[in-house]
């Protein structure tokens, strides 16, 4: 049977295998075993009990809490042409008497149901008469009160359960919390089944955390090479979501916000255009993303701390579903943690003692020097055994971007020392760079023997450094004052028996479309970008007529696949990743004509499969290299935007990062691209001169923020092709 259920994932899903453990759990389910499933998000639970749904003669039943997943849910299943419905209260009258129709002519395999819906006396006088094979539950952490999403109707489930003796029960969750999990067990009786935990470590997942500095610059630089993607942006409260969402709005960001205090009905509205592709930016507090099943979004930024560890992971958890490489930013500030703390003061006992040990955790994380999936999989109670996860900011960093910094912190830390611990960053920043401020000099700290050893260094590289030493554990910070104090530990650095190494500027968000890792295949690497978003047109435009999301006809894994490929024949458009049966009737036509077309005006031959190989990092040369080289073998702007069919602004940021690893260009080609007049140019540079060209929001308000981003960033790149950077 284990034949056929291959079968199935082939032809009428157009999946090629199975994922980690769907195979053993449909094997398990359809041998009529009762069965608990334990998988990270995106791990693919629904087919563990879709699959099954079609090999079982009667009907497969799943509970699920979210109205919004069950119409996604369905929506998908039409498309791959399964025969699918749900009952909850967001039916008309009309809709739900023909839905109980279609069921008892027995014309679905798959009912959804709330929970509610379940208990009522008329659906189960209906499903009494309907033979039912599977009964799943699924997100079943809702059945337990320890997990965060306690349902008190989930605890109906097992009395229910008897109402169909002869099916076999499935319990699907993502969380792994043991507690819950013997919850789940003991509630539905399942004492005979088996468990099948999958690994919690999402490898698609790029893991990074920059030190807070400007966070509005810092999440533009990471957009700037991301303007088609969606996104998630967590914010802390509903102000800061309000005010980031109307900066990016005023940025031209396609974006909306997302939280509690607004109606119902915008909430519903802005979700919806996120899920469509109608808004590619959600700024959103923790209450956005349980009623998302997008499997395209690609990346997930917190602009503040999350609250601990597990909503953390399970934010991020919401981007990469479809297994492309997905990243993950984290800003991280000295204050946000305090801003926690301070909420965990005014609790009290058991519950504050618990708090405590979650913030605990998350600092670890965050200020980990390894990789990052150790003590992210270690809260899991998994074990990461790799050394170098290669998708992480600490695994990816060059060995050769750390710095001896012993000479700095000793410097730094005898300052702490001879001000009597009694100051903050910027002042011991100050008084080492020989500063003639009042409160210096009130102080009489320009008589310091520390005062101006440290004038070879801009303030900012201070702070930056003051940061590390937190993060290494030689400076503490003042709750109460915010002032630096000394740790047992800075003893052996100022003695010079340890030396310290680190990395000194943490705030770089940029990176973007050059961070090409080890896990990133040739497909995701190459794929030609205009097809891509030629057939993207198109499937917008299908959707949109159908009311449904784009991604239920094809995820962009499908069209990517299909822009590297260029598959020519109905054939070769079915070993396409997400390509069944019934999408190849429904859209099959549609796409092959795009392809065809594009193929023949651009002279390129169809691409056969066995030629998608994983690459590796270090033999693929790095993007930028390739974009400066070629600029400066005399290419314009436009014409290498068009050659690597990606916007001008990527050419741009590629030539930024080429800039900034030392090489030269020519100015006058940039600011072919910019279309202000010279006199307003000759303003930005003046700025830029007086304040310094790194960052970019000072110029900007400097300006009367009458300049925008996007022509700041060109006159930023002339300015340090001419001064160098
Ligand atoms: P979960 O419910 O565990 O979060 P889903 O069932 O929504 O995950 O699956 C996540 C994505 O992965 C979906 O887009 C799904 O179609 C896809 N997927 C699941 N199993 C496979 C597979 N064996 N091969 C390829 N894609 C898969
Ligand atoms: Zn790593």
């Amino acid at each position: 049977m284990i034949q056929q259920a291959k079968e199935i994932l082939q032809e009428t899903f157009g999946y090629n295998t199975f994922r980690p453990l769907q195979n053993e759990v449909i094997s398990n389910v359809i041998r009529k075993k009762d069965t608990l499933v334990i998988m990270p998000t995106g791990g693919g639970k629904s087919l563990c009990y879709q699959i099954p749904a079609l090999i079982f003669n009667g009907l497969t039943v799943v509970v699920s809490p979210l109205i919004s997943l069950m119409k996604d849910q369905v929506e998908q299943l039409e498309e791959f042409g399964v025969p699918a419905l749900f009952l909850n209260s967001s039916l008309t009258p009309e809709m739900y008497r023909q839905n109980v129709n279609r069921l008892r002519r027995g014309d679905a395999k798959l009912l959804y149901l709330a929970p509610e819906t379940l208990m009522m006396d008329s659906t189960r006088r209906l499903l009494s008469d309907i033979k039912v094979d599977c009964f799943t539950i699924d997100e079943a952490h809702c059945i337990s009160e320890w997990g965060h999403d306690f349902r008190p109707e989930y605890r109906q489930l097992a009395r229910v359960r008897k109402d169909f003796p002869d099916a076999v029960c499935l319990a699907l969750t993502a969380t792994a919390t043991p507690r819950v999990r013997n919850d789940i067990r003991d509630i539905l009786e399942m004492k005979n089944s088996n468990a099948f935990v999958a690994s919690f470590d999402r490898n698609n997942l790029l893991l990074k955390i920059a030190d807070k500095e400007n966070p509005l610059d810092q999440i533009l630089d990471f957009l700037y090479t991301r303007p088609k993607q969606s996104g998630i942006i967590y914010c802390f409260s509903r102000r800061q979501v309000d005010e980031l969402y109307s900066d990016l709005k005023h940025e031209g960001h396609s974006v909306l916000p997302y939280h509690a205090g607004l109606s119902e009905t915008e909430r519903t509205r802005n979700q919806d255009a996120f899920i469509r592709d109608d808004a590619r930016i959600i700024v959103a507090t923790i209450a956005f993303g349980m009623g998302i099943n997008k499997p395209d979004v690609r990346y997930v930024i917190h602009h503040d701390m999350p609250q601990n560890i597990e909503s953390y992971y399970q934010q991020i958890g919401r981007s990469g579903r479809d297994g492309l490489q997905a990243d993950c930013l984290l800003l991280y500030s000295y204050s946000d943690k305090q801003k926690i703390q301070y909420f965990i003061n005014k609790k009290e006992g058991t519950e504050k003692e618990v708090a405590e040990k979650h913030l605990e955790a998350l600092i670890n994380y965050l200020e980990f020097d390894g990789c990052r999936r150790i003590p992210l999989l270690n809260y899991f109670g998994e074990k990461y055994e790799k050394e170098d996860c290669g998708m992480c900011d600490n695994c990816l960093r060059h060995k050769d971007e750390l710095q001896d910094l012993t000479v700095p912190a000793q410097k730094y830390l005898s300052c702490v020392a001879r001000t009597g611990e009694m100051y903050g960053a910027h002042h011991i920043a100050d008084i080492l760079r020989g500063s003639k401020a009042k409160k210096i000099l009130e102080n009489g700290h320009d008589k310091l023997s520390t005062y101006g050893i440290g004038v070879d260094w801009p303030k900012n590289q201070w702070i930056q450094l003051s940061r590390l030493l937190i993060r290494k554990g030689l400076l503490k910070k003042d709750p109460q004052y915010g002032s630096l104090l000394l740790t047992d530990d800075a003893t052996a650095v100022l003695s010079g028996d340890e030396i310290l190494q680190g990395v000194l500027d943490r705030t770089q968000t940029g990176t973007g479309d050059d961070v090409r890792t080890k896990t990133t295949s040739d497909v995701e690497n190459k794929y030609d970008e205009y097809l891509f978003e030629e057939l993207r047109k198109k499937r917008k435009e299908l959707a949109d007529v159908q009311e449904i999301p784009p991604y239920t006809i094809f995820p962009d894994t499908t069209l990517m696949e299909m822009s590297y490929y260029f598959p020519q024949s109905e054939e070769k458009l079915m070993g396409i990743y997400g390509v069944g049966s019934a999408k190849m009737k429904k859209y099959g036509d549609i796409f092959l004509d795009i392809i065809r077309a594009y193929c023949e005006e651009h002279n390129i031959k169809e691409r056969s499969r066995d030629l998608n190989r994983r690459i590796n990092k270090s033999t693929s040369s790095r993007k930028h290299d390739r974009v400066g080289r070629e600029y400066n073998s005399g290419k314009s702007i436009n014409h290498l935007a068009e050659q690597f069919g990606v916007k001008k602004v990527t050419i741009l940021s590629n030539l930024k990062k080429f800039v900034d690893d030392g090489n030269s260009i020519d100015p006058a080609g940039v600011l072919e691209a910019s279309e202000l007049s010279e006199r307003k140019r000759d303003e930005v540079f003046e700025s830029m001169k007086r304040i310094g060209p790194e960052l970019l929001k000072p110029v900007y308000e400097d300006l009367n923020k009458e300049v925008d981003y996007n022509e700041l960033r060109i006159l930023q790149l002339a300015y340090l092709a001419e001064h160098g950077s």
